[in-house]
């Protein structure tokens, strides 16, 4: 079938609108009609070049939207459902999948991310003269429609605006799972957000809601930082004017007792692993996607007081447990995902929400169709 997509032709120039031809779902994959998409770091990281993919490639990767067409072997999906699409579709067969951990599964779909491919390692992405295009995360969502696998796609409520929870896919499930899953933070525990984007305001959120106490948010502006406190950060520290992690010392009783780290910067993470109170149970999650090969130095002496420092990938969540759930905490008011929304586009506009998304001006922009 004919979509209108956005390509991009060649690192940092502006995506492309063109017709492009996908072919059909195969037997275990899902053919979803995208309402939704957010723009995500990950997708101008793409864009730059700091994250290597095979070109030309259709981005976009944390969307929701409606099914249209089940390949044969699927279950639990009619036309007509609403689904989120999550950046980590998995085996169920693998260690990590059996461990529970299906957001680092060890398989073909994961590893296919960033290879141009979908999970099965084939593509369904053409141009009108018969080029090959590349999926971007298994998914490639800055189109009309998009193919997928069966485990990528997540059933949600029928009231459930797609617009908002699109955000589930990729960022917001990070933010929040990073703290409800990984970390399982408790009441009156102290946290420090490294990072007020999307993934960070979502991890402050979901902060908030557990009960946590004091909430610190760390950032480069100030605007960032009044929307976290806003939803819930008792502390703001803007690091282009004083150290964070002596700012968080002298408010915090000497340190946090979880620090989440959202940006992917390697001197970020020795700053949030440091504004850990050493003391057993103290944690450090790294959400933030680093370049790979970039490394990043911490005070080893803080491992004698039992510190942990962990990665978190979409915030350790399984998808079709987690998702429905945040779902309801969102529709219920709990998770207020909806004020990480500050601007939507139209495919069309596609490259402003880039450009908003680089400068800083936008929490998530979200494309609607
Ligand atoms: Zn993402
Ligand atoms: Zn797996």
């Amino acid at each position: 079938m004919k979509v209108k997509a956005a390509v991009l032709e060649q690192l940092n120039t502006p995506l492309i609108i063109e017709e492009i031809e996908l072919d059909e779902p195969k037997d275990k994959e899902v053919l979803v009609k995208i309402a939704a998409i957010g723009m995500c770091h990950s997708d101008i990281h793409c864009i730059k070049g700091d994250l290597s993919v095979p070109l030309p490639i259709v981005l976009g990767h944390e969307a929701a939207g409606t099914v249209e067409k089940a390949g044969s072997s699927v279950t639990g999906l009619q036309p007509g459902d609403k689904v989120v699409v999550t950046v980590a579709p998995y085996c169920g067969q693998c260690p990590a999948c059996m461990m529970g951990v299906p957001s680092s599964c060890e398989m073909d779909p994961q590893t296919a991310m960033l290879m141009g491919t979908l999970a099965d390692g084939t593509k369904r992405l053409k141009r009108q003269n018969g080029d090959e295009l590349n999926h971007f995360m298994a998914q490639s969502s800055f189109a009309e429609y998009a193919v997928v696998e069966r485990s990528a796609t997540v059933k949600v409520r029928d009231d459930a605006p797609l617009d908002v929870v699109c955000m589930l896919g990729c960022g917001a499930s990070t933010g929040i799972g990073a703290v409800i899953n990984k970390a399982r933070v408790q009441a009156g525990k102290s946290v420090a957000v490294f990072g007020c984007g999307g993934v960070g305001l979502a991890a402050i959120m979901a902060a908030k809601l557990v009960g946590a106490h004091p909430i610190v948010a760390v950032d480069l502006l100030d605007s960032k930082l009044e929307m976290a406190r806003e939803l819930g950060a008792t502390h703001l520290v803007n690091a282009s004017q004083e150290d964070p992690v002596t700012k968080i010392a002298v408010d915090c009783e000497g340190g946090v007792d979880y620090s989440f780290e959202s940006i992917g910067s390697t001197d970020v993470m020795t700053q949030a692993f440091h504004s850990v109170y050493p003391r057993p149970g103290g944690m450090a999650v790294v959400l933030g996607l680093a370049p790979i090969g970039a490394t990043f130095s911490i005070e080893a002496w803080r491992f004698m007081r039992e510190l942990v420092v962990t990665g978190c990938t979409v915030g350790s969540i399984k998808p079709q447990l987690d998702i429905p759930r945040y779902v309801n905490l969102f529709m219920e008011g709990k998770l207020p995902l909806d004020r990480l929304v500050s601007a939507r586009y139209s495919l069309e506009q596609i490259n402003e929400a880039v450009k908003d998304t680089l400068e800083g001006k936008v929490m998530r922009g979200v494309i609607t169709f």
